[in-house]
């Protein structure tokens, strides 16, 4: 915390402590992810929670500075960075509509003919992942740069065993994605856009690089970060009211109704444990725990944001 700190970030920051205390006693209660096998290697009893405002002043609790696998984190940046180059013509190829179904699901994709339900969902994500391949001859790169400037941290990266580790086994993305190709939904070969689809899923980032990074989304689009000086227009503001639209219905996969519920942010979730917040007008939040829920949903995570907005009446609106 900066030393000329104020009373409410005091008491922010004694709410964080508080929840981290509380959420300690839930440690045992989920699983790491272990369906890809780099990810069953996480230690399971770790913690994390970062706030940012949209002042400047960033609060945070734990190992907030630990980084993990965003995972399917990295879907919502990759749906804002296909927003950004192609706008509408991304609802040519896929739906805005919460699945109701597991984050992996295909059953949909037959009866919607290779149209997947939303973007934060792996088929979704997928197609999402092929727009950006073909327009970017590096998107590796491309993405991480945009990551880079977001959260101000220039050394952000993927980890290679983690990728390696998902495209050895990515045998039901790689089986959708011939799926949409059958459907005339995928344009690159499925192999090249898995390559880079699971480079996007090992980028590592901690909780307060993550609340950074979001921040443009609690802020109107505009990226106030120190490298942006006075502020740069990363994503019109009504293109950045229709992503978060999106987060609070379809963010959480098939939990997105109880997470609305519990919780009522726009979120993004991932199997690394990872969840951000995005509460318009006043800043992000980022909160992390590998032991996932049934519906691979990071426990303490939901626990840490439900007990925050309780104890902060914050809500999307
Ligand atoms: N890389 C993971 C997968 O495709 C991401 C899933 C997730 O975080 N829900 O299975």
């Amino acid at each position: 915390m900066p030393p000329n700190h104020s009373p409410a970030l005091i008491q922010l920051q004694e709410t964080l402590n508080g929840i981290a205390t509380d959420a300690h006693s839930l440690y045992g209660q989920g699983k790491v992810a272990s369906y890809i096998p780099a990810l069953a290697q996480v230690a399971p009893r770790q913690f994390g929670m970062a706030v940012a405002l949209v002042d400047g002043t960033c609060v945070s609790t734990g190992s907030a500075g630990t980084q993990f696998s965003i995972q399917s984190i990295s879907k919502l940046f990759t749906f804002v960075l296909a927003l950004k180059l192609v706008g509408d013509e991304v609802w040519q190829r896929v739906g805005r509509e919460p699945s109701g179904a597991a984050f992996n699901s295909m059953v949909q994709l037959e009866t919607e003919k290779g149209i997947p339900r939303n973007p934060f969902i792996n088929a979704g994500a997928l197609v999402i992942t092929d727009i950006l391949t073909s327009r970017y001859a590096h998107l590796d790169t491309a993405l991480l740069g945009a990551l880079r400037r977001l959260s101000d941290s220039p050394d952000l990266n993927w980890d290679m065993q983690t990728a390696k580790s998902e495209r050895d086994t990515a045998h039901r993305n790689m089986a959708m994605a011939y799926f949409m190709k059958s459907y005339g939904n995928f344009v690159n070969p499925p192999e090249q856009v898995l390559d880079n689809y699971c480079r996007q899923c090992a980028i590592e980032m901690s909780c307060s690089q993550l609340a950074q990074a979001t921040m443009f989304l609690a802020n109107g689009g505009l990226d106030i970060g120190p490298q942006a000086q006075s502020g740069e227009q990363f994503l019109s503001a009504d293109a950045t009211r229709r992503v978060n639209a999106l987060l609070l219905t379809c963010g959480a996969y098939d939990a997105a109704g109880d997470f609305a519920y519990r919780i009522g942010l726009p979120v993004k979730t991932g199997v690394g444990g990872g969840i951000v917040a995005i509460v318009p007008g006043v800043g992000t939040v980022a909160v992390w725990g590998p032991e996932l829920d049934a519906k691979g949903n990071s426990v303490l995570g939901a626990f840490a944001l439900e007990q925050l907005v309780q104890r902060t009446g914050w809500s999307h609106d």
